[in-house]
């Protein structure tokens, strides 16, 4: 189905209330939700939910939320791929001038916390370097 994932609480699993994210999908499962509107997208997420859950998946939803991140603006997209062995990559990497640039698609590890943690400490590493050679 559509959603292609659904993802149970990752704490507080079997209480209560709960955060559910209903569809984590790419490709043209992705491309179909992004063409609807947030509510038609909790629509259909819901619709598919309920052929596994039953009706409670329907009518126990307080609230949603959902976002397209190929529709976000400069971003355009979940998660950033770069060829980390080109030249280009690395110079980036070590920054220009006073600028240096952090975050997960800077990394070796992109598309994960792992990675911009790495790519922060990286940057300032660099930054620590430059200081104490004075
Ligand atoms: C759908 C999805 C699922 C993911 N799942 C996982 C997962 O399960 N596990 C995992 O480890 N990682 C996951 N990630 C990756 C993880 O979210 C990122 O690796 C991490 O958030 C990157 O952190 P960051 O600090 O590099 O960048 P971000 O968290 O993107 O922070 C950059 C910040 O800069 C701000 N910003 C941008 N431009 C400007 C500007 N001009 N001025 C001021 N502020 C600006 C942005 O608003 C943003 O807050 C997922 C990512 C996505 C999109």
């Amino acid at each position: 189905m559509d959603p292609q994932h659904i993802w149970y609480p990752s704490y507080g699993y079997g209480e209560q209330k709960g955060l559910v994210i209903g569809y984590y999908n790419t490709g043209n499962a992705a491309r179909t939700y992004a063409a609807l509107s947030p509510r038609d997208r909790e629509a259909r997420a819901v619709a598919q939910g309920v052929k596994i859950h039953g009706e409670k998946y329907r009518t126990e939803l307080e609230q949603s939320f959902s976002i397209a991140w190929h529709r976000v603006p400069y971003i355009e997209g979940a998660w950033a791929f770069p060829n980390t062995t080109s030249p280009g990559f690395k110079k980036l990497q070590t920054g220009s001038g006073n600028v240096y640039f952090a975050g997960d698609w800077m990394s070796e590890i992109s598309a994960w916390q792992h990675g911009a943690f790495w790519s922060a400490r990286y940057a300032v590493q660099a930054l620590h370097a430059r200081v104490m050679a004075g």
